[in-house]
């Protein structure tokens, strides 16, 4: 088998860094394994041991902070015919180790080569989740007030299938790694190396005296007998293709013409419970009747009945890439807490903008061509005026026709809601309503 080392990016680590140590029994293992390149995802974290997906001819992911856990899972359960190995630091096993314990709990078949050096080298020397409290750092005190994670321990106790704990310069690495990565399960190795860019200049740490350390602690050398279960990709498997299926989600399909060929931006302003949303989620089924392509975005704060509500809908023939809305074509004005929100929006409005404003929310001066509505002495409450609104630029058939609108109503209502709705929509487009 050739090398799956990468000739064009050598491994580029200090002169004496435990990773390069792994890099190459990494390799050998590859080749052990008779796996190919295009076999292998290798998907990395942060920090000095993040560089090892760019010195492999495989499949990568460059992940962040803490979380390579995260992206492995995904790949392994979408492709669990790859051998997916995972590198990280102790600095961002720390960083991650929410994530590091989840991976525990499921099982998933993962290897992971925890690069243990005790700092984070790559920003200094800063200290780790594993760093010895009498080690001098580059964080000053902090280390001497934090117990350091034993990593074996703690993930056996999680429930990792495998566990194990070594030296980079073990002279049997290449076979050691092998053997985690035939485990059907998820394999952690927590593999102790020097840092000599970093922490060795103030800590004496020799391959000798990690060989030492390591002897002094429990042996940790593979399978945790306890942890041994179904791995969690075929557990998944087995449980999914038993569950009932899932109903296709329902199409819109075209039926009515769009009574505009352009890209259309709605922006409708109101209060909590004004129904601002659903308004425009109705306005984007209405375009769907049209066949054309809706994007909605909704900005309201967590609180319920109270504050704003805004809701910004665009309707186009084209694909929306973009979904802000810069100058609106129609603005709602339904109550006073979305003016109040979006108050910098009215002084870009034009003459070609459509403001259908309450009557009774003041807004500040624009250019808008403003279309006022007593929606009071119509008898037509607060949570109704977003859907009178829209029965209303139905009615001008402007962005939306009535056909359009009435079909959106059927797909979003049902029975007594939808004839309700029906109704409201007729007041609020008959005659003398519109302004
Ligand atoms: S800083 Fe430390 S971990 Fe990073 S490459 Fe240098 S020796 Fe290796």
């Amino acid at each position: 088998m050739p090398s799956l080392l990468n000739k064009n990016r050598p491994p580029v680590f200090c002169p004496g860094c435990g990773h390069e140590t792994v890099t190459r029994a990494l390799n050998k293992a590859f080749d052990n394994l008779q796996l190919q390149g295009s076999e292998i995802v290798m998907v990395s974290d942060i920090g000095c041991s993040g560089l090892f997906d760019t010195f492999f001819n495989t499949h990568a992911f460059h992940g962040l902070h803490g979380r390579a856990l995260t992206y492995a899972t995904g790949i392994k359960l979408a492709r669990p015919d790859l051998t997916v190995i995972v590198t990280m630091g102790d600095g961002g096993l720390g960083i991650g180790g929410a994530h590091l314990l989840s991976t525990c709990r499921r099982n998933i078949d993962l290897t992971l080569l925890v690069l243990n050096n005790f700092n984070y080298g790559m920003t200094g020397g800063q200290f780790s989740s594993t760093t010895p409290q009498d080690a001098v750092v580059g964080s000053g005190f902090l280390n001497q007030i934090e117990k350091p994670m034993d990593v074996g321990p703690v993930v056996a106790a999680a429930g990792a299938g495998y566990v194990s704990r070594g030296s980079v310069y073990d002279k049997d690495l290449a076979q050691v790694i092998e053997k985690a990565i035939r485990f059907k399960g998820f394999s952690v190795m927590d593999l102790w190396g020097v840092c000599p860019g970093r922490y060795t200049k103030k800590n004496r740490l020799t391959p000798k005296s990690i060989k030492e350390a390591i002897s002094a602690l429990p042996a940790l050398t593979g399978p945790v007998e306890a942890n041994c279960r179904d791995e969690y990709g075929v557990q998944y498997r087995a449980q999914a293709s038993q569950a009932p299926s899932q109903e296709h989600p329902f199409k819109i399909e075209k039926q009515f013409p769009a009574p505009s060929a352009n890209r259309i931006g709605v922006m409708i302003l109101g209060g909590a419970g004004q129904r601002i949303v659903t308004g425009g989620e109705i306005l984007c089924y209405a375009g769907l009747t049209a066949g054309l392509n809706t994007a909605q975005k909704n900005d309201y704060p967590i609180t319920v009945l109270r504050g704003h509500s805004v809701s910004e809908v665009i309707l186009s023939p084209d694909a929306i890439g973009y979904t802000g809305i810069d100058i609106p074509d129609v603005v709602m004005v339904l109550g006073p807490e979305g003016v109040a929100r979006r108050r910098e929006l009215f002084a870009s409005l034009t003459a070609d903008t459509m403001v259908i404003k309450a009557s009774d929310v003041p807004i500040p001066e624009c250019d808008g061509k403003i279309l006022t509505v007593d929606f009071q002495s119509l008898k037509i409450k607060a949570p109704d005026r977003a859907l009178a609104a829209l029965a209303i630029l139905a009615g001008l058939n402007t962005v939306i026709s009535m056909e359009m609108l009435r079909e959106a109503l059927g797909i979003r209502f049902k029975e007594g809601v939808l004839e309700k709705a029906l109704s409201l929509v007729k007041k609020a487009s008959e005659p003398g309503v519109s302004p």
